[in-house]
């Protein structure tokens, strides 16, 4: 045997003793599994939705929304949705200047949750920056995740295309051309109040758009705010999505949340 082989050897017999007695020395690896509660079974179904969702549009009615509209006294009511139902999509419809917007909120609440929702920006194109196929997702009434047609079309960043709007600018420009449909995949984790309203944890918005992450458990200052700063106030644990109306007739389908719960 050369020297070299007989060191090899050596070497292997070594290690494998010690292996053999750093092994009986370890606990047993049942210590570190367990085996409840098995998470819930949820099925993909064959039209893309998991089987535990929640379906908030499907293309056939309008039927989980509303809009809000003030009575006689000035106080809000909630009217039936007015968007435009066409070839299975909801439209924002069109409204003068200074009409009252017609933002459609959900009659469901909700805390945590994973959203799909599929949107797409008007053609012709018309106008530029914020002006240009601008509508948005609000979580829990409040939180918006911006949505723009930001396709060769430049605005302030923190409030482009999947931005949180007016605090943290997506991680990459993942717009399609107007006309296209496009796809938004978000994971919001609501914020934490204790008892008396004090804040315990800020919202965080994990989003994907048209399968490009932007935003990574994105941490929000607080609820969307259009001048000054964002800051939090205690609201419930659970409150309804809105959908905005800018005045641009974006569209809307397939839309649908899957309630989580998060620790
Ligand atoms: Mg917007």
């Amino acid at each position: 045997m050369t020297r070299f082989r007989l060191t090899a050897l050596t070497t292997l017999t070594t290690g494998a003793l010690l292996f053999a007695q750093d092994a009986a020395e370890l606990p047993p690896p049942g210590m570190t599994e367990y085996w409840t509660p098995q998470p819930p079974v949820v099925s993909a179904l064959a039209n893309g939705v998991p089987s535990d969702a929640i379906v908030l549009f499907d293309g056939s009615n309008l039927d989980a929304w509303h809009i809000m509209r003030q009575d006689d006294e000035g106080n809000p009511q909630p009217q039936a949705a007015n968007w435009v139902l066409e070839d299975g999509a909801m439209i924002v419809p069109p409204r003068e200047k200074g009409s009252p917007s017609s933002d459609i909120t959900s009659h469901q609440s909700f805390g945590d949750i994973q959203l799909h929702l599929e949107w797409r920006a008007p053609t012709p194109v018309k106008g530029d920056s914020q002006g240009r196929g601008n509508s948005g997702i609000f979580f829990m009434n409040r939180y918006e995740v911006q949505i723009l047609d930001c396709y060769e079309n430049e605005t302030y960043v923190n409030g482009m295309t999947a931005s949180v709007y007016k605090q943290q600018p997506p991680l990459a420009n993942a717009c399609r051309a107007p006309g296209e449909w496009q796809t938004y995949d978000i994971v919001f984790e609501a914020p934490r109040f204790s008892f008396d309203g004090t804040l315990l944890k800020k919202a965080r918005v994990t989003v994907i758009h048209n399968g490009v992450l932007v935003h990574h458990a994105t941490v929000l200052d607080g609820p969307t705010v259009y001048r000054g700063l964002p800051s939090y106030s205690y609201h419930s644990p659970r409150q309804p999505l809105r959908i905005q109306d800018h005045r641009d007739p974006v569209a809307f389908r397939n839309i649908w949340v899957r309630e989580l719960n998060l620790p």
